[in-house]
């Protein structure tokens, strides 16, 4: 009756690696970053670094996600795993001010390590 399901559509041309930066062939797996969660410190024009919600796109390779925090001075919640949303918490480390990232779906405290 006039509905169609569209067909899938093939997006792995030219997509990249936000890891590695090789070509992602296949289907890529894609991590979104939601909003900075608010903390009790008010942002400011001068410290509100805007953060690109992605979506991210990644290689099979689980060390890629990593590689792309890392390359970011971004920290990894231990207790947390990559998924398709992240969560990033504002952090304060001897560097300065950065962000961790973190599933939101433990119960215990966060526990950031560099990534
Ligand atoms: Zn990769
Ligand atoms: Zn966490």
């Amino acid at each position: 009756m006039g509905i169609k399901i569209p067909t899938i559509v093939m997006e792995n041309s030219g997509i990249c690696c936000e890891g590695c930066r090789q070509p992602i062939s296949g289907t890529p797996f894609r991590v979104s970053v939601l909003d900075i969660i608010a903390t009790e410190v008010a942002p400011s024009f001068e410290s509100a670094s805007p953060i690109n919600p992605g979506p991210f796109q990644f290689c099979a390779k689980p060390a890629c996600p990593s590689q792309w925090m890392a390359a970011n001075g971004w920290y990894f919640c231990t207790q947390s795993s990559v998924r398709e949303i992240m969560r990033p918490v504002a952090l304060k480390t001897a560097e300065g001010a950065t962000l961790g990232l973190c599933d939101g779906l433990h119960q215990s405290n966060h526990e950031f390590l560099p990534a």
